[in-house]
């Protein structure tokens, strides 16, 4: 599917614009600024898909992807769907703004039957923070599966990339027992990406 050109359908600010239940799908959450939207377009290879900002706060939607050629019509349906999650974390967003991205993303981890899985993104810069734990409750209380990946791992030497995947490991051990392989990717490099797309394409296909 990563071979073909992929399309936006939708953004969905609440559950009731979600589109109907399909292809299995996996979404992609971050910190906001952690390189999501790159990391979407990199895997797509299309530039200015998914937008790439720094301004925080804008519009919470979760926004759908799929490979382009398919009606969705009469079993036509793509064979899986990409959701970009609103970014989270930013400092100064207000109270209520946070309540709303949780209680989006706590309805549709918890409601969609089609997600397999969320790829969670780290900045290889800051490792797992605060939120980013938060985020991995809500997670574990949905029965989610997720996977983490870095990003931006050409920003930091190799050894600091090893030892940051050691120190993630030991996070993810104290909540589970077992948990899928991390992957450390640069969208700048084009590093990781294919060892993604190949987790993307067993978490849709397992
Ligand atoms: P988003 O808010 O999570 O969608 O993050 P963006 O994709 O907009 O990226 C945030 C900033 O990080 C931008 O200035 C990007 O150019 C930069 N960035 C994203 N990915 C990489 C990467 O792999 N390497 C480097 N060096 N910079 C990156």
């Amino acid at each position: 599917v990563f071979s073909r050109p992929w399309t936006f359908i939708r953004g969905a600010p609440a559950m009731k614009f979600l589109p109907p239940e399909g292809p299995p799908e996996v979404a992609f959450a971050g910190r906001s600024n952690v390189g999501k939207s790159s990391l979407i377009n990199a895997l797509l290879s299309r530039r200015g898909l998914a937008r790439t900002s720094n301004t925080p706060g804008r519009t919470q939607e979760l926004n759908f992807f799929v490979p382009e050629g398919y009606s969705g019509t009469d079993g036509d349906l793509p064979p899986m769907a990409l959701i970009d999650m609103p970014g989270y974390g930013f400092a100064k967003a207000p109270k209520e703004q946070v309540d709303a991205w949780t209680k989006l993303v706590f309805d549709y981890l918890r409601g969609r039957v089609t997600l397999k899985r969320v790829f969670l993104l780290i900045d290889a810069r800051h490792g797992i923070k605060k939120n980013d734990e938060e985020v991995m409750d809500l997670l574990d209380k949905a029965a989610v599966s997720y996977q983490v990946v870095l990003t931006k791992a050409d920003k930091i030497k190799p050894p600091a990339v090893l030892r940051l995947l050691g120190e993630t490991e030991t996070r993810l051990k104290k909540r589970a027992a077992a948990y899928p392989q991390i992957v450390a990717t640069s969208s700048e490099k084009g590093e990781g990406l294919d060892e993604l797309r190949d987790a993307i394409a067993l978490a849709v296909n397992g």
